[in-house]
């Protein structure tokens, strides 16, 4: 915000002088009782006053909230001025993040996944962390208003000074809520939250790219009637690194060990989620706050078990490589889909393979070589 004869966006480009609108620096600080590099918080664009890189680095790392919430925002934002912006001051704050311990929450609504999260932030924070909560919820873009977005969740943490609470992203894909989700957790991570919390409802397929993203995952289930294992698929549980049977509290109690020592029993059979831990299954009540400190305790003892193994650091390196392939076949894809030669052809090459004159094979070699000859 150096200049002051930039001109508002808006103004048309032949206008000349004509257009007596200027864009002015704003005051260094001290204005109005606000420090310096404390705008309030909303959305970037708008009425409140631009950040530059430089200001977005340097507040995040100062851990500014309001402005960490307008980070987020600009990662989120769909504008390409605003993507380019976002990668840079991602690339800027990259070696900031990395030092908090990510956890993943899944489960059905209803499980109790906020309540527990209210009650483990609470103590974390009690503890001296900072606790970011994140969600992905790729209902969301069919809702708008997401189950995970929901305000009334998770009041009393939301309060907290050392709390960041951030709804899942809405619209498009899991694939772009995915990567939303991953690089605010990297610019809550450079802002100082040493917990990150990712939750997400029970799909199958966001439990697999929360795992994706995080160190430990835990699945909040609750005690039901009959087989345990019904209704809950065997490939979540083998995600996990924890089961916490919620609710085990009032009558529930009994059913409530009943499901973890079923559950125990069904744990020898399944593969590890993580390489020399053995996933577990607890009660707690995220009500009472009945053990809620010992499942804490558990993720504590795995990051230090699995540090000392290597395997952590391990699954992060292999994270990172997974993210990269995955951004690479994302914007492969849609290079080839947009490609105009491509977009020119495939209705005719579709019609071919359809109308059984050409096999599927030669087809899709024939349109990747209309690529390819496009972009030499
Ligand atoms: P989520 O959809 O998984 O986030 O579930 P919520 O945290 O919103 O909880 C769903 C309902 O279960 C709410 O009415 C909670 O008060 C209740 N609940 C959550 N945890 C417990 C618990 O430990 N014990 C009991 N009795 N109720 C709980």
């Amino acid at each position: 915000m150096s200049s002051t004869t930039r001109k508002p966006d808006w103004t048309p480009d032949d206008a000349g002088e004509a257009f007596a609108s200027r864009i002015v620096p704003g005051v260094g600080g001290g204005h109005d009782g606000l420090s310096a590099g404390s705008p309030p918080a909303s959305a970037p664009g708008g009425t409140r006053p631009q950040l530059s890189v430089d200001d977005y680095v340097a507040d995040v790392l100062a851990g500014d909230r309001a402005v960490l919430a307008r980070a987020i925002t600009l990662i989120e934002s769909n504008a390409p001025a605003h993507f380019e912006q976002a990668q840079e001051v991602l690339r800027r704050l990259l070696p900031h993040s990395g030092r908090a311990l990510r956890v993943g929450i899944t489960g059905v609504p209803g499980a109790g996944k906020s309540t527990l999260i209210e009650a483990l932030g609470l103590a974390l924070i009690g503890d001296g962390h900072r606790v970011a909560v994140l969600a992905i919820d790729p209902t969301s873009s069919l809702t708008r208003g997401s189950i995970l977005g929901d305000k009334t969740r998770m009041e009393r943490l939301s309060r907290e000074r050392d709390a960041f609470i951030r709804p899942s992203p809405t619209g498009g894909v899991l694939g772009g809520v995915a990567r939303k989700t991953r690089e605010s957790m990297l610019v809550c991570e450079a802002a100082g939250f040493d917990v990150i919390l990712v939750e997400t409802v029970g799909t199958g397929q966001s439990e697999v790219t929360v795992r994706s993203m995080v160190d430990f995952f835990l699945l909040v289930l609750i005690p039901g009637g009959g087989d345990e294992l019904q209704g809950i698929k065997k490939g979540v549980v083998e995600l996990a690194d924890a089961i916490a049977i919620n609710k085990a509290d009032g009558e529930n109690r009994a059913p409530a060990e009943a499901a973890r020592a079923e559950y125990n029993r069904a744990l020898h059979y399944l593969t590890p989620s993580t390489a020399g831990w053995h996933t577990r299954a607890y009660t707690c009540s995220a009500e009472t706050g009945t053990g809620v400190a010992h499942l804490w305790e558990v993720i504590a003892r795995f990051r230090e078990h699995t540090t000392a193994s290597g395997a952590f650091a391990a699954r992060r390196r292999e994270q990172a490589r997974e993210w990269l392939r995955a951004l690479l076949d994302e914007q492969l894809r849609a290079a080839f889909y947009n490609d105009a030669a491509v977009r020119a052809a495939l209705p005719g090459v579709e019609a071919a393979v359809m109308a059984g004159e050409l096999p599927a094979t030669a087809a899709a070699r024939r349109l990747l070589q209309i690529a390819s000859a496009g972009n030499s």
